[in-house]
């Protein structure tokens, strides 16, 4: 898509910090974090919103919530738990779809933040 700013990302018509890619998927840091970690995933397709996903994408969608866990574990905010058994760490992912859903950029990816609290404008 023409002036999309994530296509051009995709693309490497505009730098990004790339911290995962394969033939379908991208993954960059956000250029204004809202935690100390905070990673964005896309389609290398553009896909405007969720709002516009079918069937069709289901494989695509799969695999970038399948690709949470691996860039968390890289990123040190997995999920983990002590000798006594509670979780620590953690992540929150998070997709924004429509002015209402809070979203700006209309190519659909998925916003992973963690690290150590407090958050921008979360909870
Ligand atoms: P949305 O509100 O659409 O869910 O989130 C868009 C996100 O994209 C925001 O967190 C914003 O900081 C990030 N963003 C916007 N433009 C760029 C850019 O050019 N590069 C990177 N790395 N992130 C961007
Ligand atoms: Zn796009």
């Amino acid at each position: 898509m023409d002036n999309c700013i994530f296509c051009k990302i995709a693309n490497k018509q505009i730098p990004s910090s790339i911290v995962y890619e394969d033939d379908n998927l991208l993954a960059f840091k956000d250029i204004n974090p809202a935690a100390p970690v905070h990673l964005l995933v896309i389609p290398k397709q553009h896909v405007a919103t969720l709002s516009e996903c079918t069937e069709e994408h289901a494989e695509v969608l799969g695999k970038m919530l399948a690709l949470v866990p691996r860039l968390a574990a890289e990123h040190g905010i997995s999920v983990t738990r002590g000798a006594d058994g509670e979780p620590s760490g953690g992540f929150k992912t998070l997709i924004n779809s429509g002015p209402d859903g809070g979203q700006e950029v209309y190519h659909l990816h998925l916003h992973l933040y963690g690290g150590p609290r407090p958050w921008r404008g979360m909870r």
